[in-house]
């Protein structure tokens, strides 16, 4: 039986959406004005727990922002997770900073806090922890530790909307732990409006200084009026009405990807070697992907799994390549958690679209290749 491929994701576009863009045309807010941006902003800072949201044109430019209102330049220094999408270290570049890479905890690939504070130095000015493939980091003890030694902290939580930590106030999205966060709207994340990103934050200087600067620095109250060199970071008001789009139905969102996550578990469950995401008691995640890590037990190796699986017509991601291990990065440090990790671990389809019946085929595929003669 010929079967349909199996992609890693595809973003579900729903009515709702459709309508929001469609008024955009009609009404000719098609650029950077338009009230669908604004209320975009209200409503996800809202649904993030914190006072102002700054719309810009994708996640990394939040990230540069929130260095940038931050104060972050040349001679700082930036500690981020090595296992992490490459834009986390960009944009710590862009601003003339140097990017620090510090290791990974083994459950969920974040940072781990000890190897952070080994790695914090005299230049040492902010923090930017990542929530990889929707596991949040641990927020808590990351936070007292910037706190004690004086750093700023940024999440970058592009993988992880919705995502949840208990802290001493019980549950608390993330997006509301450090001085801002940026999120991402690409295609493929959690919500998206194709292309897309956002600064989150409780504090009004930094909101205020990335409105500024995502709009060429151009004073909020002297048009045409420069203080300073910005940037044109700017969302549109297309963006924004897929985005509200999709908040609408953030909460089924979310409720189908602890379904997918559930399904695999189940559907996973016993096969020796594969090695199945956590989730730590502290943590709610959202699984931006079901991300198994293949191990030794397993007959064939990840990038052999992975190519038996796209012969049965199922697509996956290895995961990132430590950032550490990159040309423009390369640093003579070993950093063995995450290095074992990127070796090891699989993203299988896990888009807001598939289907149980396609996770039972992926299930199979992966039980199958896993047995024994
Ligand atoms: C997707 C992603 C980004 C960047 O977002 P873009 O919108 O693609 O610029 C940053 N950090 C992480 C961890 C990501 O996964």
């Amino acid at each position: 039986m010929a079967s349909q491929k199996i992609p890693v994701a595809r973003p579900r576009i729903g009515e709702r959406e459709r309508e929001l863009v469609e008024d955009c045309l009609r009404s000719g807010w098609i650029s950077s004005l338009g009230r669908y941006i604004g209320e975009f902003e209200e409503r996800f800072a809202d649904f993030c727990g914190v006072g102002h949201g700054v719309a810009v044109m994708n996640g990394t430019a939040a990230l540069h922002l929130a260095l940038l209102a931050l104060g972050v330049g040349p001679g700082d220094e930036v500690l981020v997770p090595s296992l992490t999408f490459v834009a986390t270290a960009n944009a710590v570049t862009y601003t003339g900073a140097r990017p620090v890479f510090v290791d990974s905890e083994p459950a969920t690939g974040n940072l781990d806090v000890s190897d952070l504070e080994r790695r914090i130095t005299p230049a040492s000015r902010a923090v930017i922890a990542a929530h990889l493939y929707g596991h949040p980091a641990d927020m808590v003890a990351i936070g007292e530790l910037v706190q004690r030694r004086g750093l700023a902290l940024i999440e970058d939580a592009a993988e992880a909307h919705g995502a949840q930590i208990l802290g001493e106030a019980g549950w608390r999205r993330v997006g509301s732990w450090g001085e801002a966060a940026c999120f991402s709207f690409y295609g493929n994340k959690i919500l998206t409006t194709g292309e897309g990103g956002m600064l989150v934050t409780d504090r009004e200087d930094i909101a205020r200084r990335a409105r500024s600067l995502r709009d060429h620095g151009m004073s909020p109250d002297r048009v045409y009026w420069h203080p300073e060199i910005g940037y044109n970071y700017r969302m549109t008001n297309l963006q924004a009405a897929i985005g509200l789009g999709q908040l609408e139905r953030v909460e089924e969102i979310l409720a189908g990807k602890r379904e997918v996550a559930r399904l695999y578990q189940e559907g996973l469950a016993g096969i020796a070697g594969l090695r199945l995401p956590r989730e730590l008691s502290w943590a709610r995640s959202v699984f931006w992907m079901y991300s198994p890590l293949v191990g030794e037990e397993y007959p064939l190796d990840r990038d052999g799994l992975r190519r038996a699986l796209e012969e049965r017509g199922i697509d996956t991601r290895p995961f990132f390549h430590p950032l550490h291990t990159l040309p423009p990065y390369r640093r003579e440090v070993e950093l063995p958690v995450c290095q074992d990790l990127s070796r090891r671990g699989l993203n299988l389809p896990s888009g807001p679209d598939i289907s149980p019946g396609e996770i039972s085929r992926v299930c199979q595929a992966l039980r199958d290749l896993g047995g024994r003669p």
